[in-house]
């Protein structure tokens, strides 16, 4: 099964872009379904309340439970003393598997991690190429399954984006997406040094083409196992690991 690990999902209410405005499915499953996605992880979009935008993906994922799994969007500074409340609901409530968490709200914390850890999460990390620290949560948190989205840097900061090879390959509970990310030779590197069990398959839908973000891992040649790993194995594992006893 192919598995897109990153696509956005929802309505938001800053209306400066798309992406903390509108995310419609419908041409980006349309796309998915041609090119032999199956099932897609739904992330809320920017917004000033992620509680409504959880409860927003969790619809949506209810709507067509084969199809969808949601993530829980927290803002790591606005949300910071209600973040085990709201993970408890997205898990316990609403049936979400992950977390999302984006440098631009707010970097993450020890409050978002322990959220993490009590229910085995993994979590969706853009670090927005802000990479200094992120070997801290291999070292507090060596549990949790921590996913930097885009390689560290949507914005291809390529020095940020070498130190997350060096990092999920150092690190067994560090992984990254591989969504949005154009220079080719660091993904060839990351495959090459962290292997194949590192990179999980991600697309930044809808705003980007599932199909032409998948093309970019069968143009790695990886061998079968390797590619199945990357475009759905991979995350499989990390979502079999949820504990929602
Ligand atoms: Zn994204």
């Amino acid at each position: 099964m192919i598995l897109d690990f990153h696509v956005h999902a929802g309505q938001g209410d800053g209306m400066t872009g798309p992406w903390d405005t509108t995310a419609p499915l419908a041409a980006y499953a349309r796309r998915a379904r041609e090119a032999g996605i199956s099932h897609s992880i739904l992330l809320p979009v920017f917004q000033s309340d992620y509680v409504q935008g959880n409860r927003d993906v969790a619809a949506l994922v209810r709507a067509d439970p084969g199809r969808w799994t949601g993530f829980a969007m927290v803002h790591a500074v606005r949300d910071r003393d209600r973040v085990h409340a709201m993970i408890e609901e997205a898990v316990l409530r609403l049936g979400l598997r992950g977390i999302k968490v984006h440098h631009h709200d707010a970097p993450i914390h020890r409050q978002v991690c322990d959220a993490a850890q009590r229910w085995q999460l993994p979590v969706l990390y853009d670090p927005g190429g802000d990479v200094g620290a992120l070997s801290l949560l291999a070292q507090t948190h060596p549990s949790v399954a921590f996913v930097f989205a885009h390689l560290g840097s949507f914005a291809d900061d390529w020095a940020a984006q070498r130190r997350v090879i060096d990092l999920i390959e150092r690190h067994p509970n560090l992984f990254a997406d591989t969504a949005g990310v154009r220079r080719f030779d660091l993904l060839e590197e990351a495959l090459h040094r962290a292997g194949p069990h590192k990179l999980l398959f991600g697309s930044d839908g809808p705003w980007l083409h599932p199909g032409l973000e998948l093309a970019k891992i069968r143009a790695l040649r990886p061998s079968a196992d390797a590619f199945a790993s990357i475009a759905g194995g991979n995350a499989l594992r990390l979502l079999r690991r949820v504990s929602v006893a």
